[in-house]
């Protein structure tokens, strides 16, 4: 899988399906990877922060989640073929029949309850082994770590937000041996719970979702401006 750089974050060209497929094999790998996934806010956020910059580059694979991301590698005459949200990628692997054991961390109190019996209605052989709101507080991650570990998950979705989910990962994965591969999937748990509305497909088609959430949850306008003014002009003056 081709990898490119968008402002110094590396990005993959992969499909949705593509992404699918290259998690189920870091999930059979032995080893430990994170995925993340970088949308336009955090390529800015990268750029001004050398830590999560750091974080981002030694993911093991990182979805283009954002029309903004492909835009820009069009812009610099690379491809990236599809945009692939973190929401559809989590779905698609709780839809499988892999049998993985799962951990969803993050989001209010009882969305993550919420979110596993919406994803154990679309498959009920889905081995969720354990849910818990939490914190992304570095004094709560120790009790966090010990409860994930006695689960034994190896896939964990870890819902904090951007870059505090990315840093929780960084600075957790290594103290959970089971946990193959931990993915932050920002407002996905919201999503799936149903707590917050997504955009309807053809808004996400032509590239809106960013107008969608605009309209429902107008406090993060200044998210949106970074995402459709601040970052198309910060690629278009790139040297
Ligand atoms: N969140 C949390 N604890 C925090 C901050 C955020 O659980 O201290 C959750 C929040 O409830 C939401 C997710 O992190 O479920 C972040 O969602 P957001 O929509 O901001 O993420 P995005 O999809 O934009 O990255």
């Amino acid at each position: 899988m081709k990898r490119i750089s968008i402002l110094g974050v590396p990005v993959d060209n992969c499909t949705r399906r593509g992404a699918v497929e290259r998690i189920e094999q870091l999930l059979r790998s032995g080893m430990q990877h994170m995925v993340a996934t970088p949308n336009p806010e955090m390529i800015l956020a990268a750029r001004k922060d050398a830590d999560f910059l750091r974080i981002l580059q030694s993911a093991s694979l990182n979805i283009p989640d954002g029309t903004g991301v492909v835009w820009a590698a069009r812009h610099q005459k690379q491809t990236l073929q599809e945009r692939v949200t973190g929401t559809d990628v989590m779905i698609d692997l709780c839809s499988l029949k892999h049998g993985y054991r799962i951990f969803l961390l993050g989001a209010m109190e009882g969305v993550a309850q919420a979110a596993k019996e919406k994803l154990m209605a679309m498959n009920p052989n889905l081995h969720i082994v354990g849910t818990f709101a939490g914190s992304p507080n570095v004094s709560d991650e120790q009790a966090i770590v010990e409860y994930i570990n006695r689960t034994q998950a190896q896939l964990l979705f870890v819902a904090y937000g951007a870059p505090q989910q990315e840093r929780w990962i960084a600075r957790n994965l290594a103290k959970m041996p089971t946990v193959n591969v931990a993915m932050g999937v920002g407002g996905a748990l919201d999503f799936i719970a149903g707590a917050q509305v997504r955009a309807p497909v053809s808004w996400q088609k032509a590239g809106f979702e960013c107008a969608w959430r605009l309209l429902h949850e107008p406090q993060r306008w200044r998210r949106i401006w970074n995402a459709v003014i601040v970052f198309p002009l910060t690629v278009l003056f790139a040297r």
